[in-house]
């Protein structure tokens, strides 16, 4: 009878029950019988019974980092202690991580779209949204950069001035060359004031390429000074 029970393991259907249907691994089978992992690992073998996949044995389990910190464990890397504290990553591998998001969203058309997302069909109280705002607003906003776009246009900044600005730009984005269409292009102060309207102070860019605008200012002003002089809009003979 004990003979029985204990060489279960080399019993086919019993083994693949085990093994696949409640998921048991190596060591709690072999726990069952009295044997070896390794024991139950030949028998899987024998009975030409294929391993489970790593990422099928992982699935539904707790991360084995889950309820540790940095201050607990060693093995946790954060802040100046993590190898990559400081530094970004070479543009080919961030490009490289960005294209392999793009093709696993391609594969997973519908991840937390519509009725897959965990939110769908709920909302944020009132109490949490007023958080957002006030976590997110005027000099909390992590581009706040003391309010600079605050300062308001000049009046000589109308609809004329903009009109001679597109017609002078060819109805062009000075950056990235796409043509209006439908939609007006924006005026753009070089120098990042608004009340400087001189013409020479302006330059005309679609919208997508004048947000662009809002962070490291200084390097958009230099880039372009330097393409209205390629075009000739910022010589003096043009004024
Ligand atoms: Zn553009």
């Amino acid at each position: 009878m004990r003979q029985g029970k204990v060489e279960q393991y080399k019993d086919r259907a019993w083994l693949h029950r085990k093994y696949y249907v409640n998921k048991l691994s190596l060591e709690k089978v072999g726990e069952l019988c009295g044997v070896s992992h390794n024991c139950i690992w030949e028998w899987l073998k024998k009975n030409g019974i294929e391993r489970r996949s790593h990422s099928e044995h992982l699935k539904g389990k707790p991360a084995w980092n889950s309820d540790l910190t940095s201050n607990v464990d060693k093995r946790i890397l954060a802040g100046n202690t993590h190898g990559m504290w400081g530094k970004i990553q070479p543009e080919k591998s961030r490009k490289i991580a960005r294209m392999k998001a793009k093709i696993w969203y391609m594969k997973n058309p519908t991840f937390h779209k519509g009725k897959n997302n965990p939110f769908y069909g709920r909302k944020h109280s009132e109490e949490s949204l007023q958080k957002n705002r006030k976590a997110n607003s005027m000099e909390n906003h992590y581009n706040w950069q003391g309010g600079l776009s605050f300062g308001s246009y000049g009046t000589e900044f109308n609809k004329g001035l903009k009109l001679f600005v597109r017609q002078r730009d060819d109805f062009i984005c000075q950056l990235c060359g796409v043509m209006e269409n439908g939609r007006e292009h924006d005026c753009h102060h070089v120098d990042y004031n608004k009340k400087n309207n001189n013409e020479i102070n302006l330059i005309l860019l679609c919208k997508s390429c004048n947000s662009k605008a809002n962070r490291d200012r200084e390097r958009w002003e230099f880039l372009y000074q330097t393409l209205q002089e390629i075009r000739g809009t910022r010589s003096v003979d043009n004024d």
